[in-house]
């Protein structure tokens, strides 16, 4: 799945493209995504001039001069810019075609991405509005992580995936990060101390920050705005690594399952 670093590689990748760019035509070829693609939406776009490819949680926000298209990436999908005129492969669901004869193309084998429309504020939008804060804005600090772990018994690492207190930490990120924080993941939240949640806090973006230097961690079917692998993968501590040497002590890393997802530590580094 296409995780925060992910998308936000794809946007760095396809800004400089899009920008200021007008939006020739929208062609859909399947608009039986996750949510219907609405019938009207081509005629709301066309002619229109991008503003701005900009970014909430994992959802890509092309700013037009008027209203806002959200696309997200679901399960498996990904969009790359393509000259406009090459041949379509299964999957392909719809091309923006931009008048420099490029088109964002969106392709999605499992159909769980979506192309919305919104007039208004995009952040006002039903889909964004209650999102809890991003990891590299300035309301997800130690004090708030602090605050929010204070009573809840909930593993730590679990906290840290939950949408609802802070977006864009999957699996393979909380992992590394509480490697990185020397915190168990199994740990219950309410137990950091607030020297521990500063550092969880500085580990999250540290291991966000690499991954999209690196491109995305390229799992399965991802692939990048110009369709390159990442390379983030080879630099991973714990994930998936499994009985191999710690990289910092050597001492074999453990793996455990917490709500069906696997974990990864090293029992002499994370206490
Ligand atoms: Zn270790």
């Amino acid at each position: 799945m296409p995780e925060l670093p992910e998308v936000e590689t794809t946007r760095r990748g396809l800004a400089p493209l899009v920008r200021g760019r007008r939006i020739a035509t929208l062609t859909v070829y399947e608009p039986r995504l996750r949510w219907r693609v609405t019938r009207d939406m081509p005629a709301k776009v066309a002619g229109q001039r991008i503003v701005r490819l900009g970014r909430r949680a994992k959802y890509l926000l092309l700013a037009l001069e008027s209203g806002t298209l959200l696309l997200h990436l679901g399960m498996s999908g990904n969009v790359r810019a393509v000259p406009a005129d090459t041949p379509r492969v299964k999957h392909d669901h719809f091309d923006l075609v931009l008048d420099s004869g490029l088109a964002l193309r969106f392709n999605d084998p499992r159909r769980f991405g979506s192309l919305l429309y919104t007039n208004g504020e995009p952040n006002g939008h039903p889909l964004l509005a209650g999102l809890a804060p991003e990891p590299f804005g300035s309301a997800f600090d130690a004090d708030y992580l602090f605050r929010i772990t204070r009573r809840r018994r909930v593993a730590i690492k679990q906290l840290l995936m939950n949408s609802r207190l802070v977006v864009g930490v999957g699996n393979i990120y909380a992992s590394e990060a509480l490697f990185r924080a020397r915190i168990r993941p199994g740990r219950q939240a309410r137990t950091l101390s607030r020297a521990e949640s500063a550092r969880l806090v500085r580990s999250v973006r540290a291991v966000l920050t690499q991954a999209i230097r690196a491109g995305g961690t390229t799992l399965r079917d991802y692939l990048g705005a110009d369709g390159a692998p990442g390379y983030f993968r080879q630099r991973l501590y714990v994930y998936e690594r499994r009985g191999k040497p710690c990289r910092r002590c050597g001492t074999p890393v453990r793996a455990m399952t917490q709500g069906q997802r696997s974990t990864y530590y090293c029992p002499s580094c994370q206490k």
